[in-house]
């Protein structure tokens, strides 16, 4: 029997402006090797003005998908032929999925955060607290509107992109929404169940607190950070002291890869393969 040869492989893209941080290559990759798959993650470098030529080439190398991040989550809609529910009432596409030969554009980013959540806490009924009111806020907040949640106060530094948030949340969803400008440290009302920083605040190399007074945070608070690089931000360090629940943003990361994953080649993959290669890259 003659034995089988095919080295062809589906290709997936990651484009963005720069990507050289991204980790998510590393990650995907690790999963495609865990279950030899026949398919390839490659990170792009692509500038802005050059969006719509590499699309085109995408679309002509016949791509399965590709992520898309900073400065194209929302330059790329115009030249899709879709969106999925969420990424048109953020209108911000992180993930691109060719359909029936047609490309739809979805937002797994806020997905991603509620399967890491619901390991910890079910979010419906609950007050949450949002620091921030960039891309990786709104992919969060319209999620846990969808979801159900019973109120939600976003706290932002920037007062206009407060308002846009808030905006968009009351005319897409049906969540109660109040914005809260941030000024000092802020002081957690003793209501909210769930504190989510949204604010890349601690990102490395800086070394930068969440202005939060501390005290504020209470034991029935579940306190998430979205920030991956220190998977372990002091942030929650400082919330476990206080005997909160936390919830890092490693869980986030590998959720929205493993639901790129399943879009693109239905193969439902093991997560931890991909927690073990974030972590092995930050530690
Ligand atoms: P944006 O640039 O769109 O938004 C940044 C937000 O942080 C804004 O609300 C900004 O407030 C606020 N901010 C930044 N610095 C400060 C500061 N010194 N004081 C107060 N507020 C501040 O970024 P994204 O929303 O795309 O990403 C935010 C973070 O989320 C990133 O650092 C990234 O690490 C993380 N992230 C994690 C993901 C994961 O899978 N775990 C996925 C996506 C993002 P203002 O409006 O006032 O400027």
């Amino acid at each position: 029997m003659s034995k089988e040869i095919n080295f062809k492989k589906e290709l997936i893209g990651n484009f963005g402006y720069p990507v050289w941080d991204n980790p998510t290559e590393a990650m995907v990759e690790a999963a495609f090797a865990h279950h030899d798959m026949k398919f390839r993650y490659v990170t792009t470098e692509v500038k802005a003005e050059n969006l719509k030529a590499a699309f085109e080439g995408l679309k002509a190398m016949g791509y399965k998908g590709f992520n898309c991040t900073i400065p194209h989550k929302v330059a790329i809609i115009q030249y899709l032929d879709g969106l999925g529910e969420s990424a048109s009432i953020m209108e911000a596409v992180n993930c691109v999925v060719k359909r029936d030969g047609k490309y739809i554009g979805e937002n797994t980013d806020g997905k991603g955060f509620m399967e890491s959540l619901r390991t910890v806490i079910d979010p419906v009924g609950n007050n949450v607290l949002i620091f921030g009111a960039g891309g990786a806020a709104r992919a969060v907040s319209v999620e846990l509107a969808l979801a159900g949640i019973k109120h939600l106060t976003i706290v932002n530094r920037s007062r206009n992109r407060g308002e846009g948030l808030v905006d968009l949340l009351r005319s897409k969803t049906n969540v109660e929404v109040e914005l809260i400008g941030w000024q000092g440290d802020h002081e957690v009302a003793e209501d909210r169940d769930i504190i989510i920083n949204c604010t890349s605040i601690g990102l490395s190399p800086e070394v930068v607190r969440v202005p939060v007074v501390k005290e504020t945070l209470q034991s029935h608070m579940v306190v998430c950070d979205l920030i991956v690089n220190p998977p372990h931000t002091p942030f929650l360090s400082d919330a476990e002291s206080r005997g909160c629940r936390s919830l890092d943003g490693v869980g986030m990361l590998v959720n929205q890869g493993r639901i790129g994953i399943k879009y693109w080649s239905g193969v439902d993959v093991d997560p931890d393969v991909m927690r073990k290669k974030i972590e092995e890259i930050y530690s």
